[in-house]
């Protein structure tokens, strides 16, 4: 992974395979419906990202399984060689047939949404009533199948109280790893719905301690800065166990997740063949009904740009951390209306920065 070039291929592709939702936000309109990739097109879209050697592409979307032919498009990946995932929320067709059907098409990941330890919590930030059961049974039915499952939660101030027993639950599944998405607003003035730097410093605390208690990774998203945090923590127990005051940052990655912040070496290609860094930010290179992916991810002026951390402002711009952090480009270009400003729910001052001796 250390010679993973960034310029040439994404580390991850994710498509958003369809908008529809039924039961909960309902079916979409035959217009966009009509807009959507069709399986050929998403063929075509799979073929591109195999040739560019993303090492992780998801199916990602409202409901995945919504589409009838997404388990000729799991085969199509794997007979491309990529080793699909794919992101579902509860729903009455994410049934044990529909896993075990995902395995055999050759699903390498399913993912799964937790929003709570009980259900109160997790049905009310679901805004699905019975959902909590039906997730914890679609989590047996993976164990059950061996599907290898990887968890998401999106942490809020409701929930973020709840961590460590969300921890506790998960721990009685075979699980490989807990993604944790920390908000963005939809906009600027929802950001009370945003951490502050303060209180995402001890956030990171209680993750970087419970991570150690758990048999699986626990990664964050949209909060790269937690990788900072890491590496902070690391280098401080080396100094302490040396004795040594002159122990210089090494970046040394959280191991099993990708050593990549989500503006540099991501795709989020949108139901309609739109290509943007992120999906907080529709912002888009180019359309793959027109170009080929690797076209918009390799030359586009917004790619190029989102990949050269020259451009990052502010103090994450002189931050000694960019490489590896970079902040979070969404909640800047929510909150400043600038991809590049700095990530302000970061308490990190680089002018004070540590110097190595
Ligand atoms: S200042 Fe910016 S680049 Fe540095 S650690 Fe904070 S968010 Fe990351």
């Amino acid at each position: 992974m250390k010679n993973f070039d960034l310029a040439t291929s994404p580390m991850v592709a994710v498509w958003e395979t369809t908008r529809a939702d039924a039961p909960y936000s309902g079916a979409i309109s035959p217009d966009w419906e009509s807009r959507e990739l069709s399986a050929t097109e998403a063929e075509k879209l799979i073929r591109d990202v195999a040739e560019m050697r993303a090492p992780v592409f998801v199916f990602a979307g409202a409901n995945p399984l919504l589409r009838p032919e997404i388990y000729s498009l799991v085969r199509y990946a794997c007979s491309c060689g990529l080793r699909p995932t794919m992101v579902l929320s509860d729903s009455p067709v994410l049934t044990r047939k529909a896993i075990l059907k995902l395995k055999s098409s050759g699903l390498s990941r399913l993912g799964l949404t937790l929003q709570g330890s009980n259900a109160g919590l997790h049905e009310e930030l679901s805004a699905a009533q019975g959902s909590f059961p039906r997730t914890i049974q679609a989590m047996r039915w993976a164990n059950e199948c061996r599907v290898p499952l990887q968890m998401h939660t999106e942490l809020c101030r409701s929930n973020v109280g709840d961590l460590e027993n969300m921890a506790s639950l998960l721990k009685s599944f075979r699980m490989l790893v807990w993604s944790l998405s920390f908000p963005v607003p939809e906009e600027k003035s929802r950001s009370a719905e945003i951490f502050t730097a303060d209180e995402l410093e001890r956030i990171f605390e209680r993750i970087y301690d419970m991570a150690q208690t758990v048999p699986f990774k626990v990664k964050t998203v949209e909060a790269d800065h937690y990788r900072r945090y890491v590496t902070q923590r690391r280098t401080l127990f080396r100094v302490e166990k040396s004795g040594s005051n002159a122990m210089p940052f090494r970046e040394e990655g959280i191991p099993g997740v990708l050593p990549i912040h989500e503006g540099r070496g991501s795709v989020f290609i949108t139901s309609t063949g739109e290509v943007f860094p992120n999906r907080h930010i529709s912002v888009s290179g180019g359309n793959i009904r027109k170009e080929k992916l690797k076209e918009i991810y390799r030359c586009s002026h917004l790619f190029r740009a989102f990949r050269d951390t020259a451009n990052l402002k502010g103090k994450c711009g002189r931050c000694e951390f960019k490489e590896m952090c970079g902040g979070s480009r969404a909640r800047a270009w929510v909150l400043a209306g600038d991809m590049f400003a700095a990530d302000d729910s970061c308490g990190y001052q680089p002018a004070l920065a540590y110097k190595a001796g």
